[in-house]
């Protein structure tokens, strides 16, 4: 079923969640365990993010360097498959520009057709730890919004290289991701906002935001997206810290401000354990808030972790 009638039908806020493929060499079996607690609360869908290759810099006798890449985290299709499987439930694959060239994407698309996934979220990606700035294939999509353009055509029969339409048709339904603290390189908010609108006019019909630790941050987000003229349901990300490592790292990597509140508790943490007690808490009372505004779904990024997921689901369901 698509993202867009999970939210229609629901009578309350829903619980959803995001995963990561596991690690090139370790099973799925673990993953499919460490998440089935989480189907308590009833998701309508799981997000299966996508990793993009790395590239890894080999010496070679001769002195010289050599460029490899190699991929961390591959599977994303067959973990969609196999939550839909195991869970009944919908999976949402996260499709990336980067590292795709057109071709590539499309073929992607017809696989996840074929297993019947019906929902994508559609995403610029970003550029390799080892490279600078993001840098398209030279046959692929600069941002999300040409990659939801793409999705579009294929929704209306219309393939790379045809003039014709197509009898058969995909009838994905695409989610974007939005940003209530900007994305890093938007010169402004505004600015990020004038092509947040652009992926929707282009055909995305739910946003799905970063992680944020104020609500007050998302609450002023919605306002703004709605005076830009967009109407589509946004989806609030939820992030329990969880680690003393997290405190630094969280901020330095998706470019988020701790309110002071939190950060104060965080600052008398000793252990991983005292950080996870605080980042539990701390979410209960964001998802009390966000229920209480009525937003259409929860959606918890587990890095595959349930636990603290759980804890918080537990509290506020
Ligand atoms: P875009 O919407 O293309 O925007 C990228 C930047 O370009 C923004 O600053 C925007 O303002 C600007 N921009 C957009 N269009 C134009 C234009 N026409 N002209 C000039 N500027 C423009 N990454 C992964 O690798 N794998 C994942 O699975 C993944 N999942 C994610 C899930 C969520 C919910 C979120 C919020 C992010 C996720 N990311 C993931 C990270 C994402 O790929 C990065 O944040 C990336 O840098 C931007 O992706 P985007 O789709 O928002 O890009």
């Amino acid at each position: 079923m698509k993202i867009t009638d999970h939210l229609k039908n629901a009578k309350s806020t829903l619980f959803s969640f995001e995963i990561l493929p596991p690690l090139k060499g370790q099973s799925l079996k673990e993953l499919l365990e460490g998440i089935a607690p989480l189907m308590e609360f009833k998701p309508p869908f799981v997000d299966v993010t996508y990793h993009r290759e790395e590239f890894i810099y080999k010496k070679h006798p001769n002195g010289l360097l050599e460029k490899v890449s190699t991929k961390k985290r591959p599977g994303t299709v067959g973990i969609c498959a196999a939550i839909m499987n195991r869970f009944h439930v919908d999976a949402v694959p996260h499709l990336l520009c980067g590292g795709f060239t057109k071709e590539e994407t499309e073929n992607a698309l017809i696989d996840l057709n074929f297993i019947g996934v019906e929902n994508v979220l559609a995403l610029r990606g970003d550029a390799p730890k080892t490279e600078g700035k993001f840098i398209p294939e030279t046959e692929g999509h600069s941002f999300a919004s040409e990659l939801v353009e793409q999705i579009v055509r294929m929704n209306n029969g219309r393939y790379l290289h045809e003039e014709t339409e197509n009898s058969f048709h995909t009838e994905f339904c695409i989610g974007v991701a939005g940003y209530p603290e900007k994305h890093f390189e938007a010169p402004s908010l505004k600015f990020d906002l004038k092509y947040l609108k652009e992926k929707i006019d282009k055909g995305a019909e739910y946003i799905v935001t970063q992680m944020f630790f104020d609500n007050k941050k998302y609450f002023e987000f919605v306002d703004k997206v709605r005076q830009a003229g967009i109407t589509v349901p946004i989806i609030p990300g939820i992030k329990p810290i969880a680690t003393l490592g997290q405190i630094t790292n969280l901020p330095r990597t998706f470019f988020l401000d701790l309110p002071d509140d939190l950060t104060d508790e965080l600052e008398k943490c000793k252990t991983n354990a005292d950080v996870k007690e605080v980042g539990i808490a701390w979410s209960v009372e964001q998802c009390k808030e966000l229920i209480a505004a009525n937003v259409p779904s929860l959606h918890f990024y587990t890095m595959s972790k349930a636990d603290t997921t759980y804890k918080i689901a537990k509290a506020v369901f």
